[in-house]
C-alpha cells in the first residue's frame, strides 16, 4: 500500500506515480472514483468541488445561483448532517429525480421548496452467472447481508424493474425471452 501516491500516468508497463516511482503492472484495475465533466467548472460563476461537482444545497439549487437547479453525477449536494455529499450512484440520482419533479412543480406555483433527504436501500454486486453480494436496507428489517442464489435473484429484479421504468412491461417481456433464447450463444461474462 503505498499512501499520498497519485498516479499521473498509465501506459502497458504500468503506473507512473507524482513521486517519480514507476510501478510495473500488467494488469491494472482503476479505482480512483469518479469525476464530472470538465466543463462544469466553467459555467458562469457557479461553485465546483475538486471533482468538478456543481456545489448545492439540499434544495438542489446551486450555492451561487437559486435559478439553477443540478442533480446527480454532476451535483455535490449535502447528505443530511453525516458531512458527506450524496454518493453518485443510481438510486441517488433517481431519488434527486423524482424530488425535483415535485419540487419545481412547488416553485412554479410559489410554494417554499423542500429538501431531499437521501434513502441508502443498498447495493448489490453482480458475479456474473454465479451470484452476487450485496447489503439490502429497508424501513422494516433494518440492514442485511444478502449473497448467492438470492442475491443473484435481488439484482435480477432490480435490473428488470429498471428496464420495465425505460420500457414498460410488454418489451421486457420479450426481452426476458430474448435473454433466454440468446443465453447459449452470448459470453458468461457481463462486460459493461
Ligand atoms: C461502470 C459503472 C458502474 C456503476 N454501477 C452502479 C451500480 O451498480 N449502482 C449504482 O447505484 N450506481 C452505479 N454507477 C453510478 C451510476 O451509473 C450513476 O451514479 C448514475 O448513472 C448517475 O446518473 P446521472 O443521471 O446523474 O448521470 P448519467 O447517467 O451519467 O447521465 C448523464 C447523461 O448526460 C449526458 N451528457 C454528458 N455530457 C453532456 C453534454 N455536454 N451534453 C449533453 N449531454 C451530456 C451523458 O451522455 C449521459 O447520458 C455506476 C457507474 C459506472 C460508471
Amino acid at each position: 500500500v503505498m499512501c499520498g501516491s497519485a498516479v499521473t500516468l498509465v501506459d502497458e508497463e504500468g503506473l507512473q506515480l507524482a513521486n517519480g516511482i514507476k510501478v510495473a503492472a500488467r494488469l491494472k484495475v482503476w479505482a480512483a472514483g469518479i469525476r464530472a465533466p470538465v466543463f462544469l467548472a466553467s459555467l458562469g460563476n457557479l461553485k465546483t468541488n475538486r471533482i468538478n461537482q456543481l456545489e448545492v444545497s439540499e434544495t438542489l439549487q446551486t450555492t451561487q445561483d437559486p435559478n439553477i437547479f443540478a442533480f446527480g453525477d454532476c451535483a455535490a449536494c449535502p447528505n443530511g448532517h453525516s458531512g458527506t455529499n450524496v454518493p453518485p450512484r443510481a438510486q441517488a440520482a433517481h431519488q434527486q429525480a423524482h424530488f425535483l419533479a415535485q419540487a419545481i412543480t412547488r416553485r412554479i406555483e410559489g410554494r417554499p421548496l423542500p429538501s431531499f433527504t437521501y434513502r441508502d436501500y443498498g447495493s448489490l454486486v453482480s458475479l456474473s452467472r454465479e451470484g452476487a453480494v450485496g447489503t439490502l436496507m429497508g424501513n422494516l428489517m433494518g440492514s442485511f447481508k444478502v449473497e448467492g442464489w438470492l442475491a443473484r435473484m435481488f439484482y435480477i429484479s432490480l435490473y428488470r424493474m429498471h428496464q420495465r421504468s425505460l420500457f414498460g412491461t410488454r418489451r421486457v417481456v420479450a426481452r426476458m425471452l430474448a435473454d433466454v433464447l440468446g443465453r447459449s450463444t452470448e459470453p458468461r461474462l457481463k462486460l459493461h
